[in-house]
């Protein structure tokens, strides 16, 4: 849309608020919101300054004042308010010099495309991004309710996975694990995914298909491709909408990567491509039709894969999913078939629909700085022609020992990551689209998680060593 169709569609729809959104460091979408009388066409092009200083890992209070410049391309109506709320997504900009905030990450994802472009290698960066997502009863309504949900006695199986349950009759309901695919009433998530597919779509979201998944009370919906900004717009997007879907109908969901010890954690897969002139170019003739681009792309996410756990895999929560044995990929190894390995290149039916698939990331990235460090690691593969090394066709996990241990892996842990970045982002910093204050800001964050996490007594401990 543009500033005059978003400005007619407020006349048309009656629109009484604009809420005014942007995304912290740690992904989460933030808002404030106008009377529909403050906008007009100098705010889109003008801008609306706020305290930037309260936004963890943003400026400090003594130079506090940025501004939000909204994207009219982003504008929706917001489905949820009760008053008719159109709302814009912003990039924070330097309120004296106009320029990109360096540690936005909106902006970090649009330096990342005009890199792209300005390399000369390609102008469009498409990713399709595979969110999963766990749902549960409400807490504040089962208590209320006085119900015992199957969900919490789900949560509960994570402690001891050979507990057999006593809940009544179970006729007709998925055991702890076994919920994938089958029709309701085992799948008892239609109605709300359905909904929540359609309130994308009527958001302007090009969404294709939901389904259950593998653990029992998940999710997924398809989110079709898009370009780098755009589809990390959709994604904070689909994000708000399962929440808010959720919560209207007593639940919350969650996307932690591993929220059930013992069961298939929350991963998001990102495919990837990269596209020249309006060609494909990563379809060619060399390993599952591949370009030469192509692995050289898989290459360069290969060698930084453990810096890229840093923005693709940011919580501490997120290397209780990466191990072996629940669909997760923990070697850095790549494949046109078996999902053992970090990448994987899907069956594609055209030439235009060749892609790569990374396996590690996972929802609780940042989608912006997500998708941008991949990006960044991939063109890094192509400009220095990374040899991604064969692929491997066998399930990794058949291997011998010796051979096994031979396989470079991801990280295990956030502090690992933390580690790695630090001495691995020169690919990052390429360009300037990530910047080295923008990136100790973000690992100040992240740091303060790693010593939450670790300072603080473990319930499994309490288990092991209480009695000791
Ligand atoms: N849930 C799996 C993961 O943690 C992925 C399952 C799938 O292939 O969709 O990555
Ligand atoms: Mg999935
Ligand atoms: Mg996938």
């Amino acid at each position: 849309m543009s500033i005059q169709d978003v400005l007619k569609t407020m006349k048309d729809e009656d629109v009484q608020y604009v809420d005014v959104r942007f995304t912290d460091p740690r992904g989460k979408l933030q808002h404030v919101t106008l009377r529909h009388t403050e906008v007009d066409e100098d705010f889109f092009e003008d801008g609306f300054m706020f305290d930037g200083s309260s936004i963890a890992g943003w400026k400090s209070i003594d130079e506090s004042d940025m501004k939000l410049i909204p994207d009219p391309a982003s504008a929706y109506i917001d489905p949820f308010y009760a008053e008719k709320t159109l709302c814009v997504h912003c990039t924070v900009v330097e309120p004296d010099t106009g320029e990109s905030y360096e540690r936005d990450p909106r902006g970090c994802a649009q330096r990342a495309e005009a890199y792209l472009k300005s390399s000369g290698i390609g102008d469009q960066f498409f990713c399709g991004p595979e969110a999963e997502f766990f749902l549960f009863d409400d807490v504040r309504y089962s208590v209320e309710m006085n119900k015992v949900s199957y969900e919490v006695d789900a949560l509960d199986a994570s402690w001891n996975t050979d507990t057999e349950y006593e809940m009544g009759n179970t006729g007709h309901r998925p055991g702890v694990k076994g919920g994938y695919f089958p029709v309701n009433p085992i799948d008892d998530g239609q109605d709300i995914r359905g909904e929540m597919l359609t309130t994308m779509a009527n958001m302007g979201m090009k969404v294709d298909k939901h389904h259950h998944e593998v653990a029992s009370c998940q999710h997924e919906l398809g989110l079709i491709f898009g370009t780098l900004t755009e589809q990390a717009d959709h994604l904070q997007k689909y994000k708000y909408v399962i929440h808010n879907v959720a919560q209207a109908y007593g639940k919350s969901a969650t996307f932690m990567p591993k929220p059930i010890a013992g069961d298939n954690g929350t991963g998001m897969h990102v495919n990837m491509s990269i596209w020249k002139d309006g060609k494909p170019l990563f379809a060619g003739d060399k390993y599952a039709d591949l370009s030469d681009e192509a692995l050289w792309f898989i290459g360069g996410i290969l060698k930084h894969a453990k810096a890229l756990n840093a923005f693709t895999n940011p919580s501490t929560n997120s290397y209780k999913r990466l191990i072996p044995g629940f669909e997760a990929p923990v070697l850095r190894a790549y494949s046109a078939r078996n999902r053992s390995g970090c990448v994987r290149i899907p069956w594609a039916e055209s030439p235009k629909a060749k892609r790569v698939e990374a396996r590690f990331p996972d929802p609780s990235a940042n989608p912006y700085l997500c998708f941008a460090a991949l990006l960044m690691a991939g063109l890094d593969g192509i400009k220095n022609k990374i040899d991604p090394g064969s692929a491997s066709d066998k399930d990794l996990y058949d291997l011998p020992p010796e051979e096994l241990a031979e396989i470079p892996t991801v990280c295990a842990s956030l502090r690992e990551a933390l580690e790695e970045l630090e001495k691995d982002m020169d690919f990052l910093t390429a360009g300037d689209v990530f910047t080295k204050d923008q990136i100790a800001g973000y690992m100040d964050l992240k740091w303060e998680e790693v010593y939450a996490y670790e300072h603080t007594p473990h319930p499994v401990e309490y288990k092991l060593y209480y009695s000791c």
